[in-house]
């Protein structure tokens, strides 16, 4: 695996998708490359008074949209090539399901697990005004938000490093979402990018000409489903899925994995993580040391929610899954794609599938620029309206509601039923149109079909700006 490059994965996609458009070549270079990136390497003096240099990147994919938008990752695979793929998949993601925003990315290349809070707070913050130096962060041009290692904490110290060097800003706290609820954060992000992980697989197997051709009965009930990554996206897809009715039987984390073909319950595995910081021994669940194996075992849905590269050419042809759910992004390598998709599997592509994050981010943006909290002005308006709606049916048909009935017919959208209903709509409608066209244009494949969409906006947006003919 030496020579992989996960940015020329993303662009072999790219290119095959390019196949279907009828883009001019330099329009297509402009698409595929990465308009700035910024390296950087600065000292943080550790808890033991050693100093040590961090290296980090901001990429900064497409400018077609500004803001530009992505996470910031925390990890010891972080490299150039790394961050570069992953701003490019966020520029599609961001185009494929309507957020108005370029895509970016953010990666330190630390290992979490070896640094006390205050060291990283350390990081983080001279992280952030390294940033600032070169104005890789503000709510107009770049705007982070969590990815893997990094949630809420690290969003908080961010925006509190920008808006003490950016006082006078009024708006400020949008420099990054992801933020906590008390710091303008807004309700449903945490568990965002799970939910709609949940929304796409629920959207896919609803299909039923899709399930028929794949040998699947329709619907989430009963679809016994294997996960990869019990971190925030593993954790939340896993906890929806089973309440939507599938049953978990299998979990892999880096440190082990465990499988019970009868089902796992999420939340008590999840528990168990968080006390011992390991989920084997897990009640009768079978142990699976070298958990990479559990992507082999079989189940209808396998769901890699952790890092890339994990299904390649060499355990592709053993996986037994009928549908792939891409939660983490590039999971699959452009080879082991095409062994899949000779097998006749479904996969659902990373940047449709994790779209829920950023789409929640981009609500949380909009809440921060405009100082008021989804719901605030209307949620008390509307239940008046509706208590004198129903008052009107009891008294024209002469029955009473229960109070329960009563209570929910009248009830107000709060935030987090206005951000929830956005994310279903988002995600729901994406699906659609994908798959649209992956049927219109015979792609035979929805993650070509979801470039094509994107890249058909993002051309869209270069060629309205006077940009390309
Ligand atoms: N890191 C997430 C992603 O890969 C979210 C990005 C964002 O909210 O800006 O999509």
């Amino acid at each position: 695996m030496e020579n992989y490059s996960f940015f020329d994965n993303v662009n072999k996609f790219v290119g095959q998708a390019a196949g279907y458009l009828e883009l001019p070549q330099g329009l297509l270079d402009q698409i595929k490359q990465c308009n700035s990136v910024y390296q950087m390497n600065f000292p943080v003096k550790l808890d033991n008074g050693n100093y040590e240099v961090i290296e980090a990147y901001r990429v900064q994919h497409s400018h077609h949209r500004l803001p530009v938008k992505g996470g910031i990752r925390y990890s010891m695979a972080v490299n150039e090539d790394e961050v570069k793929a992953l701003a490019a998949l966020m520029s599609y993601k961001c185009a494929l399901v309507d957020v108005p925003f370029g895509g970016a990315k953010g990666g330190v290349r630390i290992d979490t697990r070896k640094y006390s809070e205050s060291e990283l707070e350390k990081i983080t913050r001279r992280y952030t005004t390294e940033l600032i130096r070169k104005n890789f962060i503000s709510p107009a041009q770049d705007v982070p938000a969590p990815d893997y290692g990094t949630g809420a904490r690290e969003m908080a110290w961010i925006a509190d490093t920008y808006s003490s060097m950016n006082t006078g800003e009024l708006n400020a706290l949008a420099c990054v979402t992801g933020k906590p609820i008390s710091l303008h954060g807004i309700r449903g992000r945490t568990e965002a990018t799970g939910r709609g992980v949940f929304y796409g697989i629920r959207t896919a197997v609803d299909v039923t000409e899709d399930m028929e051709s794949l040998g699947l009965t329709p619907g989430l009930e009963g679809k016994r489903i294997i996960i990869q990554g019990l971190g925030n996206v593993g954790y939340y897809s896993a906890k929806y899925l089973q309440e939507g009715g599938a049953i978990i039987t299998g979990i892999a984390e880096y440190n082990g994995g465990i499988y019970d073909p009868n089902g796992l319950d999420v939340e008590e595995v999840y528990q168990l993580k968080q006390e011992k910081g390991s989920i084997l021994d897990y009640k009768n669940a079978k142990n699976i040391q070298n958990s990479i194996e559990l992507l082999e075992y079989d189940c209808d849905i396998l769901v890699p929610a952790a890092l890339e590269n994990q299904i390649t050419a060499e355990n592709a042809p053993g996986v037994k899954a009928k549908i792939i759910g891409e939660a983490a992004n590039g999971p699959v390598t452009t080879e082991a794609a095409n062994i899949l998709q000779e097998k006749g599997l479904r996969i659902l592509p990373d940047f449709y599938l994790n779209a829920g994050g950023v789409t929640v981010s981009y609500f949380e943006w909009l809440k921060n620029l405009s100082h008021v909290a989804f719901g605030r002005m209307d949620k008390r308006y509307e239940e008046l309206t509706n208590r004198s709606m129903v008052a009107a049916m009891e008294e024209i048909t002469g029955h009473q509601l229960s109070d329960t009935q009563r209570s929910s017919l009248v009830r107000g959208a709060g935030e987090i039923d206005i951000v929830n209903s956005g994310l279903e709509e988002t995600m729901m409608n994406a699906y659609y149109t994908i798959w649209e066209i992956m049927k219109t244009k015979e792609t035979g494949s929805l993650r070509i079909a979801s470039f094509i969409s994107a890249m058909e906006k993002i051309a869209t947006a270069y060629v309205a700006r006077g940009i390309f003919p």
